[in-house]
């Protein structure tokens, strides 16, 4: 690995476009907001790179994001399996009740942003690369 700046992970952590590693996915502050956690812009704020390639692009995320839940939820069970005996149910429930619901705002934003850098890969610094011209949705029908 050549450069942190130009791996995926910096794109990943951060929350940066994986195009230019520079325009940010979500808007500044909204992380911890309960109505605001899954707000996300349409494009690169910098390149222009367009964020929800197709209508329902993020359904995978939702696979991804499954993964992520399971593997803290894991973690977390084996790390108190030193500290208790027997678990209960509701020991388990309190569990899975933090970490599907109380990490959710973070494991929401991380699945999209490992589920973009599948599809998009990193091209160079934004005032260095040609600004994509962005041509936003329309808004689904239902
Ligand atoms: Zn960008």
């Amino acid at each position: 690995m050549a450069n942190w700046k130009e791996s995926k992970f910096y794109s990943i952590l951060n929350f940066k476009c994986p195009r230019c590693h520079d325009g940010e996915l979500f808007p500044p502050n909204t992380l911890y907001s309960p109505k605001r956690f899954s707000d996300m812009y349409e494009s690169c704020p910098c390149c222009g790179l367009a964020y929800e390639k197709e209508p329902g692009f993020y359904y995978g995320a939702m696979y991804v994001s499954f993964g992520i839940s399971t593997a803290i939820f894991l973690f977390i069970f084996f790390v108190l399996n030193f500290f208790v005996k027997e678990f209960t149910l509701t020991m388990i429930m309190t569990m899975l009740l933090v970490v599907v619901i109380g990490l959710l705002p973070i494991t929401f934003r991380l699945s999209r942003a490992i589920w973009i850098n599948v599809f998009e890969d990193y091209e160079g610094p934004c005032n260095q690369i040609k600004k994509r011209e962005f041509k936003p949705n329309k808004p689904p029908q239902y």
